[in-house]
């Protein structure tokens, strides 16, 4: 049942390591401070999802722009500026984003080690470039991989244009993350494979209707389920 010879591209974020579920930490810490007098947590989660996924188009992904995203929504609850207590309060709340641990997802590293032996491995994985590079290093998983590729956005176009310029054969490439939206999709309309393996903290703005009866998906439910397919 094994495929032989195969290029597979790797998600990063909660493919490889763990990453939203920080996210979520520091939103929660952050709606049980920013309490409004007439909106519960539900609506002001909305409010800040309203704002990651504008802020997302004009200035990409990370920790940084999340930042930014959460003193936003707090100067719209507010309808003020914060002041600079505020300010440094909402700073504080997301201080362990920036530390750069990294915790990898179970099996990943023994998984990763196996399939280099039989394929080509490689690395895409979107937001701030500097951000992502020092998880790429404070991961000890980068000799796996031939090359990894931080972009800006992953849409099919990117995915068309790496099979392009790293001469892929699409029909013998995979990609394999927990984002229907930036892995699975995309990468089947540039005519790739992908392996879905969903994560339990995928980000909402990683949402996105998969097409059930689509053939070239193949669904895992643990990372190191890979090394029976591939
Ligand atoms: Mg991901």
């Amino acid at each position: 049942m094994r495929r032989t010879g195969q290029t597979l591209i790797f998600d990063a974020d909660d493919t490889l390591w763990e990453n939203n579920v920080f996210f979520e930490r520091v939103i929660d810490d952050f709606l049980d401070w920013a309490a409004h007098p007439t909106l519960d947590r539900v609506q002001i989660r909305q409010i800040l999802n309203d704002i990651e996924r504008a802020n997302a188009v004009t200035h990409g992904y990370g920790s940084r722009v999340f930042l930014r995203n959460l003193h936003e929504t707090f100067e719209r609850l507010q309808e003020r500026p914060a002041s600079l207590d505020e300010r440094e309060r909402i700073d504080r709340l997301a201080d362990r984003l920036v530390r750069g641990e990294v915790d990898l997802i179970p099996g990943v590293a023994d998984t990763l080690a196996e399939l280099a032996s039989r394929h080509e491995l490689f690395l895409l994985t979107k937001g701030d470039p500097e951000e992502q590079q020092r998880k790429i290093d404070a991961s000890g998983l980068s000799s796996w991989f031939r090359k990894a590729h931080i972009v800006r956005e992953k849409d099919a176009e990117v995915y068309r244009r790496l099979a392009r310029e790293s001469g892929f054969a699409v029909d013998r490439t995979w990609m394999i993350g927990n984002s229907p939206k930036s892995d699975i999709g995309p990468a089947r309309a540039a005519g790739m494979g992908a392996v879905f393996i969903p994560h339990e903290h995928t980000w909402v703005l990683e949402f996105a209707e998969l097409d059930p009866s689509d053939a070239g998906v193949l669904t895992l439910q643990r990372f190191t389920e890979l090394v029976d397919h591939f």
